[in-house]
C-alpha cells in the first residue's frame, strides 16, 4: 500500500472513523458479512467517494451460559450419560 494512506495501525487505533485516503470522517458503512471467523463491512467515504471493507476478526468467546447450569453440574450429568452407556454396552 503506498505511504501516503494510512496505515492499518493508523486505522486501527482511529476505530475505523476516518478514510484512510482523504482522511475525512465523514464516511458510510454498509451491512456485515460474516464467514465464522471474520466479518467485514463495505465502507465509503461521502468525500472523495473511495470504497474499502473493514475487517474484524473472531477472537473468542464470552459470558458462556450453559443453561444456567453449573460446571458441577454439567461434569454430573456427564458422568452419568457416561455410565448409562457403560450399563448398556454390559448388556447381552
Ligand atoms: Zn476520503
Amino acid at each position: 500500500m503506498p505511504e501516503e494512506y494510512m496505515s492499518d495501525e493508523e486505522y486501527i487505533t482511529l476505530g475505523s472513523s476516518a478514510c484512510p485516503v482523504c482522511r475525512s470522517t465523514n464516511i458510510g458503512y454498509d451491512s456485515l458479512d460474516c464467514d465464522g471467523k471474520y466479518m467485514s463491512q463495505p465502507v465509503e467515504c461521502e468525500d472523495c467517494h473511495s470504497t474499502w471493507y473493514d475487517i474484524y476478526k473472531l477472537e473468542g468467546y464470552a459470558d458462556l451460559d450453559v443453561h444456567g447450569k453449573t460446571r458441577e453440574a454439567e461434569l454430573q450429568a456427564l458422568e452419568a450419560w457416561r455410565l448409562e452407556r457403560l450399563a448398556m454396552q454390559q448388556q447381552p
